[in-house]
């Protein structure tokens, strides 16, 4: 473990292995985790944020990849966005891939994690809605060793982050179906969501997944519109629908996420964003079985 002090006076420490980073912390509780800095050094550059002291994370080489554990995938929390687009990760993890192929422009995608993506928790954080369809869920390291939660509850924000814990791992179900992730931006080229949404297939449980991400502080799961659509699809046979009951399954779910308020009429804003919602859903289905 190296450490150094930078000329603003603040420490960095560089630990080798998670054991060295939950150490650091413990030791330095006014410490702030850092992986690859691209919100964080955001925060720092426009004043929000000053942090006495940094644990850098980029040099503890178990959490950079990924393991096969029981029909699962252990993903390190400092994969970085350009690796997860990679081919070999895409035949993984369909959907995480292309979610990390969209986060943003190619200097974004090679410093930016996974980890930072969950901790960060921004709305139109694009791994979460994916997380959220495969009802992955998350290793943490901390000084009283580790726990592992959904990653839904940590975003929901029922089960936080404690004092001097870390994201170490993803546990990412190996579904072998298809799935997809699709995004809408406000603007042509990399941007952040203004709506996405990540689909799976579940053939062995017989279920559709789906998770809007960007249109709420965190991603919400149609979980009738799921269950009605699950209903509809032949598992034992073609697996297809008709581009009906895609339409009616994209506004089941659109409506499900942005409902009419009680009085009075949806602003044009917001029926424009549930008609996105609603083109996204039903792409998404039509795709996933194609
Ligand atoms: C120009 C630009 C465009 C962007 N576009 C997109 C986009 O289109 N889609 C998208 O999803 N994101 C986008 N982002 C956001 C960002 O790139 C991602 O959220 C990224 O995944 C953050 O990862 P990081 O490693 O850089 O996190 P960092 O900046 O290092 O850290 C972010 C936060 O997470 C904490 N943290 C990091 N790792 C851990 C860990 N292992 N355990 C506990 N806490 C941790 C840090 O303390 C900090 O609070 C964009 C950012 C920029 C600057």
């Amino acid at each position: 473990m190296s450490t150094y002090t930078r000329q603003t006076g603040s420490t960095v420490t560089l630990p080798a292995s998670l054991d060295e980073a939950v150490a650091a912390l413990a030791t330095m509780p006014a410490a702030v985790p850092v992986a690859g800095g691209t919100d964080l050094m955001s925060a720092v550059n426009s004043g929000l944020l000053r942090p006495a002291a940094l644990v850098g994370l980029g040099r503890i080489s178990e959490i950079r990849g990924w393991q096969y554990a029981d029909g699962n995938a252990l993903l390190g929390a400092c994969l970085t966005h350009a690796r997860m687009g990679r081919p070999d990760f895409a035949a993984l993890i369909p959907a995480l891939a292309m979610a990390a192929r969209a986060a943003g422009p190619p200097q974004v995608r090679n410093a930016g994690t996974l980890g930072g993506n969950i901790a960060s928790a921004a709305p139109t954080g694009d791994a979460l809605p994916v997380l959220a369809a495969l009802e992955a869920t998350v290793v943490l390291a901390g000084p009283d060793g580790t726990r592992e939660i959904a990653v839904s509850h940590l975003m929901a924000g029922l089960d936080p982050l404690r004092p001097g814990e870390l994201l170490a791992y993803v546990r990412a179900p190996l579904l072998h179906a298809p799935q997809t992730f699709l995004k809408a931006t406000a603007r042509t080229g990399p941007g952040r969501a203004t709506a996405s949404v990540a689909l799976v297939l579940d053939p062995a449980r017989r279920t559709v997944r789906c998770a809007i991400g960007a249109v709420a502080p965190m991603p919400l799961r149609p979980l009738e519109a799921e269950r009605w659509v699950a209903g509809l699809i032949d598992w034992d046979g073609s697996r297809t629908l008709e581009p009906e009951a895609c339409t009616a399954f994209g506004d089941y779910v659109s409506m499900a996420c942005i409902p009419d308020p009680a009085d009075g009429e949806l602003p044009p804003a917001l029926a424009h964003l549930r008609r996105t919602v609603a083109a996204l859903a039903r792409r998404a289905l039509g795709r996933a079985l194609s």
